[in-house]
Order: structure tokens, then C-alpha cells, then sequence
């Protein structure tokens, strides 16, 4: 499991160590649109850049942008005092898993290095117009979820809920995040919309933050995608008329199940990219030119 802290002060090192400076308690107000990009800043000052990434979240929409596409969410979490021995012995989480629900925003339970429980979870709370100032809430959050951990673990442990906090994410409709030159302010690069899982992706995105920055525009990443994709497709087609074949003509013939079972495995072939759009950019891609979508 990550210690947050531990991992904030190793970036702060790696950031200094490359002579980066970062400036602490430096709120913007406003972002400007153009290719020069003015921030104003809460404090009253003024800065001018080249370059800027905005990396504010689920708080981005109180800057103007991606509103109604990124949905500030209010989570919740809550940590019991560390186990005693009797306390591990008798919950029996001997390999420590990560425990996860299907749920679109999920509970989870971990046990920290110091035997505490860590449980994140119950409704997701927005607040009116997507406010993220407004947590008023938060305290009825945190104990109801501390009485849910009650409700899920053996009374007979009798444990003791001792922190609890709450914080905002960002959250999109389909669950992915946006990293890309911003379409309403074209100096800005966004990256943003983790969903929840932000710790280890907002890092990872780095790398591709930097080259939009600097300016590359290869998509060979997309390529690979979409040979994966088509690749999977053919994959479906193939099992799936394999299926129908075992099943055997009289199946077909006395039932509609399995043509409509046929036609329903079809349907990423209709997914856009369509495969006859694309083959010839996929074709210049795999003879060494750069892929290029229209
Ligand atoms: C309760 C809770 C539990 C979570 N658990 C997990 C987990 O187990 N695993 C996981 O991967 N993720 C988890 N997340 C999500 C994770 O914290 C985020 O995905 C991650 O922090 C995103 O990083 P970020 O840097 O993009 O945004 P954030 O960490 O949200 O940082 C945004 C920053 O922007 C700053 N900011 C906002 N507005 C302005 C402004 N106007 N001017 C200047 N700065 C501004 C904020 O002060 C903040 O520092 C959890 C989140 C919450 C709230």
C-alpha cells in the first residue's frame, strides 16, 4: 500500500532535483484563453506562460472549464485504530489483500502497514451546482460510514474508528480520464478526470503531458490501440461463428437465438473506426510512415 506522504516528498525531491521550483498556496482564478496563457491569480497577481497544465481535478469546473463533464464528487474514508494481535488473529486477513466492490465507485478495505483498517466507500456526494467548497456534510459521511465498517466486520472485534476525511475527485461519464490539449483554451493542457484513481494514473500520465507539450503529434500509440481492437474483433468473429457451427444447423434453422446471437457479436465491428476507414492509414502505420487519422 502507498504512503501518500512518503510519495508527495519523493516528487518533491525529483521535481527539485531537476532545479523545478513549486509555489505553495498559488490559487488561480481565472485561466485566459490564447496561446499565451494568463492566470490570474487569487492573491491578486498575475502570471504569464507559454505552457500550462492544469491538473486541478474534480476542480477544474470552478475554473470554467469541462463543466457538466467533470462531476466533482465528495468521497469519503475512515481509519480504525491499529489492530491488536487477538483483533488479527480472530479477522484472519493473513495476505493483507486489497478488497474491492463492483460498484462504478467502489468500497474498498485495506489493511495499512500498521494494521489499521482503511475503508473508503458509501455514496458518492454532490453537492448543488457541483460546488466542491461546500462539505457540510462530511461529518454525517464519515460516521455513517464508520457504522457501515460496524456493520461488516464481527461486532465481537469491537473496532475502533479513530480518523475519517473526506476529498473531491473528478469524475467522468465514461470513466476515462482527459489528457489532452484543452478544446476551450488552447494554451492549456488538461489532465484530469482520474475517476478515483488518480495516485499512481496522474503520475503515469506524465510522460504523455510532456509530449503534447512538446508538440509531438504521434499517434502510434492509437495505432497499437487500434490493432489490438482489431485484432479482438476478429478474434470474436472467429469463436463466435466457431459456436454456431458446433451448435449445429438444425439449432439455427428451429430457433432465432443464435442469428441474433450472431449479429450481436458484430457489434464492435460498427464501433467507429470502421476497419474499411482506417486499414490504409494502419497499412501506411505498419510500413513505417506515421499513422494519421483524418
Ligand atoms: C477520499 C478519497 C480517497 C481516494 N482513494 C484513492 C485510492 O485509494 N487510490 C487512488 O488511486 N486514488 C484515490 N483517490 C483519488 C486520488 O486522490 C486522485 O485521483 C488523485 O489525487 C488525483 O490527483 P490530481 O493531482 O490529479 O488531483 P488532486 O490530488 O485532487 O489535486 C488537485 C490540486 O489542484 C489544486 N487546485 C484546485 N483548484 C485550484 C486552483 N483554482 N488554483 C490552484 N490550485 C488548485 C488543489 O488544491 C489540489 O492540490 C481518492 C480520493 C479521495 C477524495
Amino acid at each position: 500500500m502507498q504512503h501518500p506522504m512518503k510519495f508527495l516528498a519523493a516528487l518533491t525531491q525529483a521535481i527539485e532535483a531537476r532545479n523545478g521550483i513549486i509555489y505553495e498556496q498559488a490559487r488561480i482564478s481565472a485561466v485566459g484563453h490564447g496561446r499565451l496563457v494568463r492566470l490570474d491569480m487569487a492573491c491578486g497577481g498575475r502570471v504569464v506562460a507559454a505552457d500550462v497544465v492544469l491538473a486541478t481535478s474534480g476542480y477544474i469546473p470552478n475554473l470554467g472549464m469541462l463543466r457538466g463533464r467533470i462531476l466533482p464528487l465528495h468521497l469519503q474514508v475512515v481509519a480504525t485504530e491499529p489492530l491488536d494481535a487477538w483483533q488479527m488473529d480472530r479477522i484472519g486477513w493473513d495476505r493483507r489483500e486489497g478488497i474491492l466492490d463492483s460498484r462504478r465507485i467502489f468500497s474498498v478495505f485495506r489493511l495499512t502497514a500498521d494494521n489499521r483498517i482503511f475503508f473508503g466507500g458509501d455514496i458518492p456526494r454532490y453537492q448543488w451546482g457541483g460546488r466542491t467548497e461546500d462539505d457540510s456534510d462530511a461529518v454525517c459521511s464519515i460516521d455513517r460510514l464508520g457504522e457501515e465498517l460496524h456493520r461488516t466486520f464481527p461486532a465481537e472485534l469491537d473496532l475502533q474508528v479513530n480518523r475519517g476525511w473526506t476529498g473531491v475527485i473528478g469524475y467522468t461519464l465514461d470513466g476515462l480520464p482527459s489528457i489532452q490539449r484543452s478544446q476551450s483554451h488552447s494554451g492549456v493542457v488538461q489532465a484530469v478526470g482520474w475517476c478515483g484513481h488518480g495516485v499512481a494514473l496522474s503520475i503515469a500520465s506524465g510522460d504523455w503531458v510532456a509530449r503534447i507539450l512538446c508538440g509531438e503529434s504521434d499517434q502510434s500509440e492509437l495505432a497499437r490501440v487500434l490493432m489490438i481492437r482489431f485484432a479482438v474483433q476478429g478474434a470474436i468473429d472467429r469463436v463466435t461463428l466457431l459456436a454456431a457451427e458446433l451448435l449445429g444447423g438444425m439449432a439455427f434453422v428451429t430457433t432465432n437465438d443464435v442469428a441474433c446471437l450472431l449479429a450481436s457479436a458484430r457489434a464492435l465491428a460498427f464501433h467507429p473506426p470502421s476497419y474499411a476507414s482506417i486499414a490504409s492509414s494502419l497499412d501506411d502505420y505498419l510500413a513505417g510512415k506515421r499513422f494519421a487519422i483524418a
